[in-house]
């Protein structure tokens, strides 16, 4: 490929993965890895995924994930799952252990499966012609006491949305309210 611009298509990501797994030095047939591209995984920026029967491995990238970070800073995320690819291939198994976290060091790539900030919560401006939103992942003072603060970009006031459960508030007895009506985090 000669083009340097970052892929803008699923085929084009999958491509552009595979073309740089193969300038990464770590040991995996790439020749038994297929490249996938999700649009439904909602936190996991990438899963690598090992049939024991054929011994073939599928690395499954997020769209969404992808299209927050870029390409250059998603490139950490296929080093991480190349890494699962060499533990599957190698060992018939992969976790997040002590061996994982030293060829994870040598191709310098992050140790933990990276989780991107689209799932958790959403800051909605409570006008109506304001399309301003940001997103948090944890339970920051914009989340915790947001009645103190104001709209990015109109200075109206606004509302935190749990992703998952829809549940959304606007001060900080809203949000312990919330909190203990969410079950799952
Ligand atoms: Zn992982
Ligand atoms: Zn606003």
């Amino acid at each position: 490929m000669t083009t340097t611009a970052p892929p803008d298509t699923h085929a084009g990501l999958r491509d552009a993965a595979a073309e740089y797994a193969a300038r990464v030095d770590v040991d995996v047939d790439l020749g038994a890895v297929t490249w996938e591209v999700s649009t439904r995984a909602k936190r996991r920026s990438g899963a690598c995924l090992f049939d024991r029967k054929t011994e073939s491995v599928t690395i499954r990238l997020t769209w969404a994930a992808y299209r927050e970070y870029g390409w250059t800073e998603f490139r950490d995320v296929i080093r991480h799952e190349l890494v699962h690819a060499w533990e599957f291939q190698q060992f018939g198994e992969s976790g997040h252990g002590r061996r994982f976290r030293e060829k994870a060091r040598e191709v310098d790539a992050p140790r933990h499966c990276r989780t991107f900030t689209d799932a958790r919560l959403r800051l909605v401006c409570t006008n109506g012609d304001c399309e301003w939103t940001a997103r948090r992942h944890r339970a920051s003072k914009a989340v915790t006491e947001p009645g103190d603060r104001r709209c990015g970009a109109c200075r109206s006031r606004y509302a935190v949305e749990h992703v998952d459960s829809g549940e959304r508030w606007q001060t900080s007895d809203g949000y312990e309210a919330a909190r203990e009506r969410i079950e799952e985090w």
